[in-house]
C-alpha cells in the first residue's frame, strides 16, 4: 500500500478547490472511493471534481437514485451506497460497466462494497477535525493508493493545505 497523504481544509470551499485540483488532474479511468460520516464533505468534494472535469451545473448527492452521470471533459459517474446492505446489492447494480470505463467514478460510502474496486483505485477518507474550542469547520482527508498522476496532484495539494498544528499551541496562549 502507497504512503498516505493527509490535508486539512478550514471551510467547504476549501474542500471544492481540493476536488477541483483532482478533477482537473483525473485521466480516463480514474476512480475515487470515498469514505467518513454523514456530513464530512463527501458530496462537497465530489462537486469540486465535477467542477474540475468542467461539469455544468450542480452535483447533488444521488442518495436516493444510487448513480447519475454527468459530462464534462470526462464523463463523471457519480455514485452512493449509503443504503447498500452489503457488496452484493452494491454488485447488481450493475457498477463493473462504470468502473471498467473510461470515465471518472466517485463511489460514497465506497466502504459498504470495498471488494468491489479494483486495487488502483484512490481511497479518500474525510473526518472532522473536531477542535469544539474553534467555530473553523475543519476536515482531515487522508488519501491511500491511486494512480502516480493523482498522487502527484496530491502532494501539491497537501503543502497548500497542510494538517494544521498551531491550534494545539494557540490554545497554550
Ligand atoms: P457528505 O456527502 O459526506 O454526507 P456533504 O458534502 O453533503 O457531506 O456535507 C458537508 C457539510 O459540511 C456541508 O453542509 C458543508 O457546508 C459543511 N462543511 C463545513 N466545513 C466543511 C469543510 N471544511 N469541508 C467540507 N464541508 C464542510
Ligand atoms: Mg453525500
Amino acid at each position: 500500500m502507497t504512503k498516505t497523504i493527509q490535508l486539512s481544509t478550514k471551510t467547504p470551499e476549501e474542500t471544492q478547490a481540493v476536488g477541483r485540483s483532482l478533477g482537473a488532474g483525473a485521466r480516463p479511468g480514474d476512480i475515487f472511493l470515498l469514505t467518513g460520516p454523514l456530513g464530512a464533505g463527501k458530496t462537497c468534494l465530489t462537486q469540486g471534481i465535477a467542477k474540475g472535469l468542467g461539469v455544468e451545473g450542480y452535483v447533488r448527492s444521488p442518495t436516493f437514485v444510487i448513480m447519475t452521470r454527468h459530462h464534462g471533459r470526462l464523463t463523471l459517474h457519480h455514485v452512493d451506497l449509503y443504503r447498500m446492505a452489503g457488496p452484493e446489492e452494491a454488485w447488481d447494480l450493475g457498477l463493473d460497466e462504470q468502473l471498467s470505463g473510461d470515465g471518472i467514478c466517485v463511489v460514497e460510502w465506497a466502504d459498504r462494497a470495498a471488494e468491489l474496486f479494483p486495487g488502483s483505485s484512490l481511497w479518500v477518507d474525510l473526518a472532522y477535525r473536531g477542535d469544539e474550542d474553534s467555530d473553523v469547520d475543519r476536515r482531515t482527508l487522508s488519501f491511500s493508493g491511486g494512480q502516480p498522476h493523482l498522487r502527484a496532484v496530491l502532494e501539491e495539494l497537501s503543502a497548500a493545505y497542510p494538517i494544521d498544528n498551531r491550534l494545539e499551541l494557540e490554545k497554550d496562549v
